[in-house]
């Protein structure tokens, strides 16, 4: 039985959702922003929903969940706790003011790719879109925060709105660290390989599911050192900076999820910004 349902809001102009002097027994936090993973913890034993689907929830009784990149809704959070009883909150992410970047000299074949490619292209997305949807229990380090894969400079934030050579594409979902070729790449959490390949547009590309439907990408890598299936643990080498794919210089372009939804990375991590260089 939900004994109380706390807030729903339809505004959006909330900076975050204020501190609660309330008695639910579940807390959320994290950047609680658009684009952003949210953690949460419940009583062990609990059961989670999230806008009535169903979330799977570690022993411990932590549990996350993504607020979309340009969500304008609140989340609601159901919790029914194992003795019976539970509460219902919503949580509206704060907006974000995404910039406009242009890119120039990239390789025009990258932009406006040639027909002969336009099958491979859709056929990789596909295979990376439903890599992201498996559901797996991970080992819960995901919930510890990330660590940034590679030193380097910022060279490129999430959410902009991309002009390449020009043309308008999607927005940039990842964050870019420029840093030479063969600059090694970490595992920024433990998780299980879950695609490594050559791609088209990301060219060396390794995707890492961290379990709890949270998966992080790696992207233009000169070198990939794992393997579909292996299992990784915080801090381990799995290949190195390169400028594959769709790149004017040689970058690690890092994207995170939460199932389809497309997250911050940088949002995530346990130091603001990356070692430099
Ligand atoms: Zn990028």
């Amino acid at each position: 039985m939900i004994s109380r349902r706390a807030f729903v809001t339809g505004l959006a102009v909330l900076p975050a959702w204020p501190a609660l002097a309330d008695d639910a027994r579940f807390t959320v936090t994290g950047a609680m922003e658009q684009g952003s993973l949210a953690l949460g913890q419940a009583p062990a034993g609990s059961r989670v929903a999230l806008d009535g689907r169903p979330l799977r929830i570690t022993a411990a009784g932590r549990f996350v969940f993504g607020f979309g990149p340009n969500q304008t809704a609140a989340s609601l959070v159901t919790v029914r706790y194992p003795e019976g009883g539970g509460d219902s909150r919503s949580y509206m992410p704060a907006k974000r003011q995404y910039d406009i970047q242009r890119v120039d000299g990239l390789p025009q074949n990258t932009v406006t790719p040639p027909a002969e490619v336009t099958a491979r292209i859709a056929r990789e997305a596909e295979t990376i879109y439903l890599a992201r949807l498996e559901d797996t229990a991970g080992s819960g380090d995901v919930l510890n925060g990330f660590d940034w894969p590679a030193p380097g400079t910022l060279s490129g934030v999430f959410g902009s709105q991309r002009i390449d050579n020009g043309v308008p594409m999607s927005p940039h979902y990842g964050v870019d660290m420029a840093a030479p070729v063969g600059t090694p790449i970490h595992a920024p959490a433990d998780g299980t390989v879950s695609i490594s390949g050559d791609y088209y547009l990301d060219g060396g590309f390794t995707l890492i599911d961290h379990g709890q439907g949270v998966s992080t990408s790696y992207l233009h890598q000169s070198r990939r050192l794992v393997k579909k299936g292996q299992r990784v643990t915080r801090g381990e080498l799995i290949g190195h900076i390169g400028q594959t794919g769709r790149a004017t210089g040689p970058h690690l372009h890092w994207a995170m999820n939460w199932f389809e939804v497309r997250l911050d990375p940088s949002r995530s991590t346990r130091a603001p910004r990356p070692q430099p260089l």
